[in-house]
């Protein structure tokens, strides 16, 4: 279990009032999404392959020939805010 779950299993033990419990729901959410997420691959034919966010399927950017287009690679979805990781299997 990873740092981050396990504080998140500890604060889904927590109770308090309404406002309490909105607002460690919403830190959960945020704590879910500092998870770096694989992005989707979808490849074409032509040598392009487009990638998308892991949870939420928004375009993030492209890549041809195993040559990143983009310079920029974002660590966050621009849509949802989930974590990207970029990391390359070894
Ligand atoms: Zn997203």
């Amino acid at each position: 279990m990873s740092n981050v779950e396990n504080i998140i299993a500890q604060l889904q033990e927590l109770h308090g009032s309404e406002e309490t419990m909105n607002v460690l729901s919403e830190a959960i959410s945020l704590l879910r999404k500092s998870e770096p997420v694989k992005p989707i691959e979808e490849y074409y034919a032509d040598g392009w392959l487009e990638y998308y966010c892991g949870k939420c399927r928004h375009f993030l950017t492209y890549s041809r020939d195993n040559k990143r287009v983009e310079t920029e690679y974002a660590a966050y979805c621009a849509k949802c805010g989930q974590a990207v990781d970029w990391n390359e299997e070894e």
